[in-house]
């Protein structure tokens, strides 16, 4: 789950992690009421949505007046913002921050993180901040500092020491000092909220040596909100695409792509076999779903009702390996949604395991039309010929 820049930056204040003064509003008549709560000009205008890259697509702006304030709020509140993390349609901005505009000296990057391979936390920073750090990653990674977290032991400052006295040049020691412990409270941050990111890009030094989060970027665990629940509430359903909204009611893994081959599977592994298929067959995939193992009729249903609801879908690839989802119910489940929906597209249908022979029955004697593959290659194939040409 994600959260907003400024629910961050709230929670970085908890933790002891320093931040500039800011407010938040969602409508420009708002803005009269700035200067009593901000010091200022300068100021910065900053879209609040779930996407990285907002300085660079027009999402962040630094103005010197009330006026220059209204116009900037006005232009990102009322068109989309395109970031590269956006997709070409960009996203509608509700909620502004507005903060106090800081005389950055330099800036540095700074995030928590968990290492699969490793399976520990492990802390990220870099003297390259403001830039992206996968670019940073890739064109000079002697740049990017990792140090690994033995959760049993903690947080322990030599940690912080091995990373920030690399610094070139290096900042006067109380700056030095300022580092290391806020450090220390991203780690405990991260560790106290089940964060599976916890990201401040960039950290800055200002011009009179104080150290600020400038920006900050946390997203939880999912698997922890049960027990995050303050966190559960600070969830924005709006930055959501609908469909995957609805699929998360439905206990659905449904993650929207660029095609317009509908995909429904079974198992996050065979998914992403199915996807590659897709592809390797020259088509797109429109979606992942995986209706998951356990899945009964009803999301089944739910499934084939999502990818319909998709206007981009020119054909739907059903790959089933029945095991413990057995064969019959799942045709049972898209015979029900079928029932409620018209389908004037064409459907592929490769399905394997557990009472196949029942379900393919049920399929055959429906008033359905199917193209029965009989296997995955094949299947992908013929979805492919339905959308080319
Ligand atoms: P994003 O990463 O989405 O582009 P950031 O919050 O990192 O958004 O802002 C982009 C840049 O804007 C920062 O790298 C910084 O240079 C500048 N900036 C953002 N907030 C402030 C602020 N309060 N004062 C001064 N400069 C800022
Ligand atoms: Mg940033």
């Amino acid at each position: 789950m994600k959260l907003h820049e400024y629910q961050s930056k709230e929670l970085f204040g908890r933790f002891g992690i320093p931040v500039p003064a800011g407010k938040v509003i969602t409508a420009v008549e708002d803005i009269d009421e700035i200067p009593k709560d901000l010091k200022g000009p300068p100021w910065v205008v900053k879209a609040q949505v779930h996407a990285g890259g907002r300085g660079k697509g027009g999402g962040v702006k630094v103005v010197n007046s009330l006026d220059e304030m209204k116009t900037a709020s006005e232009t990102i509140l009322n068109q989309p913002l395109i970031t590269k993390q956006t997709g070409s349609q960009g996203t509608k901005v509700y909620q502004l921050l507005i903060e106090e505009g800081v005389e950055i000296d330099r800036e540095l990057y700074l995030a928590m993180v968990i290492d699969r391979a490793m399976a520990r936390p492990v802390m990220v920073f870099s003297q390259a901040g403001g830039m992206e750090i996968e670019e940073v990653a890739e064109s000079s990674p002697e740049l990017v500092l990792k140090e690994f977290i033995d959760p049993d032991v903690g947080w322990v400052s030599y940690l912080g020491r091995n990373m920030v006295y690399r610094l070139d040049p290096l900042p006067p020691p109380e700056t030095v000092r300022e580092l290391i412990t806020i450090m220390g409270r991203l780690y405990n941050l991260f560790m106290n909220l089940d964060c599976s990111l916890a990201e401040i890009n960039p950290l800055v030094i200002t011009k009179d040596g104080k150290v600020l989060a400038i920006d900050a970027k946390i997203n939880i665990d999912d698997n922890a909100l049960f027990r995050q629940k303050e966190m559960k509430t600070l969830d924005d359903p709006r930055e959501k695409d609908p469909l995957e909204l609805e699929a998360e009611k439905s206990k659905l893994n449904y993650i929207r792509l660029d095609g317009n081959i509908g995909a429904m599977v079974n198992g996050a592994g065979l998914a992403m076999a199915t996807m590659d298929m897709i592809k390797m067959a020259g088509a797109e995939p429109a979606n992942f779903l995986d209706v998951g193992g356990g899945a009964n009729e009803e999301m089944i249903a739910k499934g084939f009702e999502i990818i319909l609801g998709d206007e981009r879908v020119k054909a739907i690839l059903i790959n089933i390996f029945g095991g413990i989802l057995r064969c019959d119910v799942f045709a049972r489940g898209v015979l029900a949604a079928a029932e409620k929906n018209e389908i004037q597209i064409p459907i592929i249908v490769r399905l394997k395991g557990t009472n196949v022979e029942e379900g393919r029955k049920i399929l055959e004697n429906s008033n359905l039309e199917f193209l029965v593959a009989k296997d995955m290659a094949e299947a992908a194939e013929l979805v492919a010929q339905q959308v080319s040409g």
